[in-house]
C-alpha cells in the first residue's frame, strides 16, 4: 500500500472503497507528507514507544506511526473504515492493532496494560474537532498512563490551551490543560492539508504531562469549579463570577474576603474587583483553598 500522505493515494483508497466522508465523525483526512513528518517528529516517537492513536481514518497517520514506533494501537469509531484500515495498515505492518470503538467509551488503562505492561504510552491524533475538548480532558482527568499527547486541533483551541494570564485566549481550558501538562504548539497547518478542507486553520500541539501537579491545592475539583465560575462571565469581576456560580455557595462578602486573602498571600495589591483572567494557576489554587475554608463549601 502506497504512502497515504500523497493526495493521489488517498483519492485511490477513497474510490476503491467508495467512501463517503461523515461530517458527524469530524472526518478530515491529512494529505500532506510534511505535516505527517512534523507530527511524528514533534511526538518524538522511537522504536521503544507504544503509541495510542485516536481516529485513524484511512490510516494515514497510522502508517507513519508504524514506521517509527514499536507498536501502534489505534481506535476508530467508524466501522466502515475497519476494512480500509486493514488494507492500508494491517496488510503492511505487523506492529498495529485496530480497535473499532468510541474513544470516550474505551478502557484506555486496559490498552496500556495489555500493550505496554502498564507503562506510559504516547498519544498521537488528528482529532475529530467536534469532541476535541472532551477527549483531551478525559485523558488528562482519568490519569491514564501517558507521557505526551501530540494532537492536531483547531488553531483557536491550540492557542487557548497554550495561553497565559491577561491574554484574550486565556480561560478555563488553558488552566485545566496547564494543571496536567505543558503545552507547546509545534506547527500551524492550513486547511489545504486536509481532505475535505476544514473551514478553519489547525495546529499541532504537544502536551507533555507533568510528573507532579505544578501547584498544591486542597481540592482540585473545587479549584476547577472556581476557575469555571471565574471565566463564566468574562466581563464581570471575579467576585461576581464566584457569587453567581450555581456550583459554588459563596456570598458576595465571602467571595471578596477570599479574594483579598488570596491577594495578601500572593503579594498582590488588595483589590476585590480583580478579574479572573488576571490570575495564574498558583493564585487560583490559593483562592480555591480560601473558598474551601468557608463552611458552606465544606461538602464539595
Ligand atoms: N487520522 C486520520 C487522518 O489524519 O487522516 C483521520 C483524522 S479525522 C480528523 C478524525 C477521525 O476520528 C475520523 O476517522 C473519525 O471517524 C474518527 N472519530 C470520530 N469520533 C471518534 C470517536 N469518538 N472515537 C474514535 N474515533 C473517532
Amino acid at each position: 500500500m502506497a504512502d497515504l500522505g500523497e493526495p493521489r493515494n488517498t483519492i485511490a483508497v477513497l474510490q476503491k472503497y467508495d467512501f463517503d466522508f461523515k461530517k458527524r465523525f469530524g472526518q478530515n483526512f491529512l494529505i500532506d507528507t510534511h505535516v505527517l513528518e512534523k507530527i511524528v517528529a514533534a511526538a518524538e516517537i522511537t522504536k521503544d514507544d507504544v503509541v495510542l492513536e485516536i481516529g485513524p481514518g484511512i490510516g494515514t497517520v497510522t502508517q507513519y506511526l508504524c514506521e517509527a514506533a514499536k507498536h501502534v494501537v489505534t481506535v476508530e469509531i467508524d466501522r466502515t473504515l475497519i476494512p480500509v484500515l486493514t488494507d492500508t495498515t494491517l496488510s503492511m505492518y505487523d506492529n498495529v492493532t485496530i480497535i473499532n470503538n468510541d474513544i470516550l467509551k474505551t478502557d484506555i488503562a486496559e490498552i496500556v496494560e495489555k500493550y505496554n505492561d502498564g507503562k506510559p504510552v504516547k498519544v498521537v491524533a488528528n482529532l475529530p474537532y467536534y469532541i476535541t475538548t472532551p477527549i483531551i480532558m478525559t485523558l488528562l482527568e482519568k490519569h491514564v498512563p501517558v507521557i505526551s499527547m501530540t494532537l492536531m486541533v483547531q488553531e483557536e483551541v491550540a492557542r487557548r490551551m497554550q495561553a497565559g494570564p491577561g491574554t484574550k485566549d486565556y480561560g478555563a481550558l488553558s488552566l485545566a490543560v496547564q494543571y496536567y501538562a505543558t503545552p507547546y504548539i509545534a506547527a500551524f497547518v492550513p486547511p489545504n492539508c486536509f481532505m475535505p478542507r476544514p473551514k478553519v486553520g489547525s495546529a499541532v500541539i504537544k502536551l507533555t504531562l507533568h510528573d507532579e501537579a505544578p501547584v498544591k491545592v486542597d481540592d482540585p475539583s473545587l479549584m476547577f469549579k472556581v476557575i469555571k465560575a471565574s471565566f463564566a462571565q468574562r466581563r464581570k469581576t471575579l467576585q461576581n463570577g464566584l457569587t453567581n456560580s450555581a456550583e459554588l455557595t459563596v456570598s458576595k462578602e465571602e467571595a471578596a474576603a477570599a479574594i483579598i486573602e488570596m491577594e495578601k498571600k500572593c503579594g498582590l495589591k488588595e483589590n476585590p474587583l480583580i478579574r479572573g483572567e488576571k490570575l495564574t494557576l498558583p493564585q487560583f489554587a490559593i483562592l480555591s483553598d480560601e473558598i474551601g475554608k468557608l463552611s458552606a463549601n465544606e461538602d464539595f
